[in-house]
């Protein structure tokens, strides 16, 4: 770039990039323009205000009827368009002080680049998505992979240093490019090798292999067993809950057994747990129960006549959800003939898909916050990770309370249906922008090396703004669900 062209603009040093950015134009990142030969943050500084409503809005123009000075703990400065502290030897762009119950507290206010970084997603389906370690692509690179499956969802983890640094430039980009679309709550289209073509968005129902899921299922067949086996006893001779990973069989299940449920000389093909709980009776798929198989009468071996067989015994096969069942009857040769559903049944199955929850795709962000922006807060960033340890000082995401995980350093995981809308962005280091704020006691602040000498009132930061402009605006808080 010539000396001349250069002299024309000025240069964003809000992140390792370090944009020079023309007047009136914005940096690489979206979020940083030349205004009149000042570097501005493009999105308000977001305060949040817990006497709003869900998503009531002040807007920037009626700060002046907004009463901030006297909102004590309601009003919360988030990091969401607070910019960052980098090269963080300074201290964070907000230092913020609020009486909270007659304690001087004290919120430390950034939004934080985070190169350690990704998402654990939650897929509440029974469809099989792909086997444990198979890897997850978003646009052919490949950004993460499938973990261990937990009960009634199965588990995604993407984005990580190894995908945003350890390949090629193309999948770190790609990488920060999903992480920043799911963390913002936007839809993904993730492909699992050998598996599903899955749609996923933080708040909403999984759409598979282009169909949406409706259910989370009710429990796995065992439990599905325990909760209902008294409404079935007396309407049908034996029940089979399919499921990929414990299927149970009502008559041999220790619920049957305490109700004194008769045999009934079936035969479970898979392998025995223990009674009426099967492991293996088929392949994982997208048929009943998250198994491979669209015909339930597949997992059964001939029925044993001397164990309680006999013709005209009745069976009701159901899946986890209640999406499918099956009732049958046994004929003379003793094999099931499939009938209709008696309506006394009925109910019992509806009670099934009734107990479900709404299935849903739920995304966890989860950061290293332990390197040099702990520079921002104190002078000795170890003193920060330490009071956090303790729990003296509580960390937050756009106002989003995040769990840390105990051991060293400060890996946290938010909800962020929980943080404001838009709370996310990325620097094409490439690496994702989160907000992150610290919160303590003043005496703490001071005992930890803080920069006292920076702390300033709501009052002052809306009169006066920040480095990066004095634009604000104040919302309500998020309400479970995802709505602000
Ligand atoms: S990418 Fe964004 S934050 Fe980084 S220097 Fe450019 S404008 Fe500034």
């Amino acid at each position: 770039m010539s000396k001349r062209i250069r002299e024309d603009k000025i240069r964003c040093d809000a992140c390792p990039v370090m944009c020079y950015i023309a007047d009136g134009r914005i940096g690489a990142c979206d979020r940083y323009g030349n205004v009149g030969g000042k570097i501005v943050r493009c999105d308000p500084l977001t305060i949040l205000d817990r006497r709003l409503e869900a998503g009531g809005a002040v807007c920037a123009f009626l700060q002046s009827d907004w009463d901030g000075s006297l909102a004590g703990d309601d009003v919360f400065v988030s990091g969401v368009g607070s910019g960052t502290t980098y090269p963080d030897y300074k201290p964070a762009p907000f230092i913020v002080s609020r009486e909270v119950e007659g304690v001087d507290v004290i919120t430390v206010v950034s939004e934080a680049i985070f190169s350690y970084c990704g998402v654990k997603v939650k897929i509440d389906t029974d469809r099989h998505l792909g086997h444990e370690g198979a890897v997850v692509r978003a646009g052919g690179e490949v950004v993460g992979h499938v973990t261990t499956s937990e009960y009634g969802s199965q588990m995604l983890s993407l984005g990580g240093v190894d995908h945003l640094t350890g390949g090629s430039k193309a999948e770190g980009r790609v990488t920060c490019d999903a992480l920043l679309r799911l963390c913002n709550r936007e839809a993904v289209e993730l492909c699992i090798e050998g598996g599903a073509v899955v749609i996923v968005q933080a708040g909403q129902a999984p759409i598979v292999d282009g169909v949406r899921e409706e259910r989370m299922r009710v429990g796995c067949g065992s439990a599905t067993i325990g909760m209902f086996a008294s409404q079935w006893q007396g309407l049908v001779d034996e029940v089979v809950v399919v499921d990929d990973h414990i299927t149970g069989v009502v008559s041999e299940h220790q619920a049957g057994k305490v109700l004194n449920w008769a045999d009934t000389g079936i035969r479970i093909k898979g392998r025995r747990s223990t009674p009426g709980r099967y492991f293996q009776v088929a392949g994982p798929g997208k048929g009943w129960g998250g198994t491979d198989i669209k015909d339930p009468l597949t997992i059964l071996n001939p029925w044993l006549e001397k164990k309680g067989a006999r013709p005209g015994l009745t069976l009701l096969m159901v899946s986890t959800t209640g999406e499918h069942h099956g009732y049958y009857v046994l004929d003379e040769g003793l094999v099931p003939q499939a009938a209709p559903l008696p309506d006394a049944l009925r109910a019992s199955v509806d009670l099934i898909a009734e107990n479900c929850e709404p299935a849903l795709c739920t995304v966890l962000f989860a950061a290293g916050a332990g390197g040099s922006l702990r520079s921002g807060v104190t002078k000795n960033p170890v003193k920060l990770t330490r009071s956090v340890q303790a729990l003296k000082t509580h960390v937050t995401c756009g106002g989003a309370p995040a769990y840390v995980w105990p051991g060293g350093g400060i890996t946290l995981m938010v909800d962020v249906t929980q943080m404001p809308e838009g709370s996310f962005g990325y620097v094409p280091t490439p690496a994702l922008v989160a907000p992150l704020e610290f919160t303590l006691s003043r005496d703490d602040y001071r005992a930890l090396g803080g920069h006292d000498g920076a702390v300033r009132s709501v009052a002052d930061i809306l009169e006066h703004g920040g480095e990066y402009g004095a634009e604000v605006r104040i919302v309500g808080p998020v309400r479970d669900g995802g709505d602000e």
